[in-house]
């Protein structure tokens, strides 16, 4: 019998590396969240770092892994004020976004400039996006940074707000209160790396600021999340009028945000609600087994997360059970009972439920109906 060596192991053993096995292609994982009627569905990651701050990586890796991820626009913000490295690469403050831009570009993905304001507590971090002068932003009070962040058309948020604080415990300081009342402050990151933050989320709501979610990453992005974690980055999408930077930055100060975590998402309910419903269809309205009195309706979640369900007590008319998955990408068999089929014709049923992973309040599912339908025909 003749011993075969697979391609990749026969590359090797000749020397090369190789290039043309299916390894070497570059493949991006799409995360289909739905576009709400009228505007268009942005995954952005706007706060990350690379070796022009404290970060592990050259710029042009940014634009990589957020291609790969799915992302649709990204803002590389490098610490102003902390340069670890620079003894190794230079503290010229154009250099991040100058090289990100065109590797972004080529895959398609929105760029946006930005930095991170980087002080002690109080005030803490500031993220300043949309800029046009990085440079311009080194000054010794942080109002006066802010200001001029501001006046360059910068959307300003707070970044991680309790990281200093015991147990994330986030307390809004004068300093925060004096730069809200100046109109500076746009919008609070209710979700930083791994920690979901309900304190900013409810400053949020209270204040109409914007909700942001980014991975403030340092490392290479598949150290922390992707596959081997089970995990993808958190993330903020942006609901905006079109797939440009102007569109998404007035969509920022609109306040059209959700934010994913983990299998969560965080936002107001009037974003969530139709992310929710826009995710899901009913597949098979049309079922007719008359003189029985159960039918199977078939939900498809397109959503790249899990719903969590949980039925109103009365569904249980229905014979629906207390809790209920529909699962990321799948298709969800429901079994409903009781409705009338003496009559052909389409029944449709909005059975009230909450969704326990959707936050519209702080750690608080969103409550919404989820609309099954069944078509009764005549008996054949
Ligand atoms: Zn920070
Ligand atoms: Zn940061």
């Amino acid at each position: 019998m003749r011993h075969l060596i697979p391609a990749t192991l026969l590359a090797l053993a000749l020397g090369g590396f190789p290039q043309t096995a299916s390894t070497a292609q570059r493949v991006r994982s799409e995360l289909p969240f739905p576009d709400l009627p009228g505007l268009i569905t942005l995954r952005c990651d706007l706060h990350m770092h690379t070796v022009f701050s404290d970060g592990k990586v050259w710029p042009t890796v940014r634009a990589e892994e957020a291609w790969r991820d799915g992302l649709d626009a990204i803002a590389v913000t490098d610490h102003i004020e902390y340069q670890p490295f620079k003894a190794d690469v230079t503290t010229n403050d154009a250099r991040p976004y100058d090289l990100v831009r065109p590797h972004a570009e080529s895959l398609g993905l929105l760029t946006i400039r930005g930095a991170e304001i980087t002080r002690g507590e109080p005030p803490g971090h500031w993220n300043a996006i949309f800029l046009k002068n990085v440079a311009a932003l080194r000054q010794n009070d942080h109002r006066d940074v802010v200001r001029t962040a501001f006046e360059q058309g910068g959307f300003i948020f707070w970044n991680h707000p309790g990281w200093q604080q015991p147990n994330w415990q986030s307390v809004w300081y004068a300093e925060q209160q004096e730069v809200f009342e100046r109109g500076w402050l746009h919008g609070i990151e209710v979700v930083n790396g791994s920690t979901y933050d309900p304190i900013a989320h409810q400053w949020c709501l209270d204040k109409k600021l914007t909700m942001m979610g980014n991975s403030d990453i340092h490392d290479p992005i598949d150290m922390a999340y992707g596959p081997v974690h089970g995990t993808v980055r958190p993330m903020t999408l942006v609901f905006a009028t079109a797939r440009t930077p102007d569109a998404l930055r007035q969509a920022l100060f609109d306040r059209r945000t959700a934010v994913l975590s983990e299998n969560r998402l965080i936002g107001e309910a009037k974003y969530l609600e139709p992310l929710f419903q826009q995710s899901i269809a009913i597949l098979n309205p049309v079922i007719r087994i008359k003189g029985r009195n159960s039918v199977l309706v078939q939900v498809r979640n397109t959503a790249p997360i899990d719903y969590e369900l949980v039925f109103a007590p009365k569904s249980s008319d229905l014979g629906l059970p207390g809790r209920a998955t529909l699962a990321a990408g799948k298709v969800a068999l429901i079994q409903v009972r009781g409705l009338s089929d003496r009559a052909s014709g389409r029944r449709v049923v909005a059975v009230p439920c909450q969704v326990t992973n959707l936050f519209a309040a702080p750690n608080a599912g969103l409550s919404t109906a989820l609309r099954l339908e069944v078509e009764f025909q005549p008996a054949s």
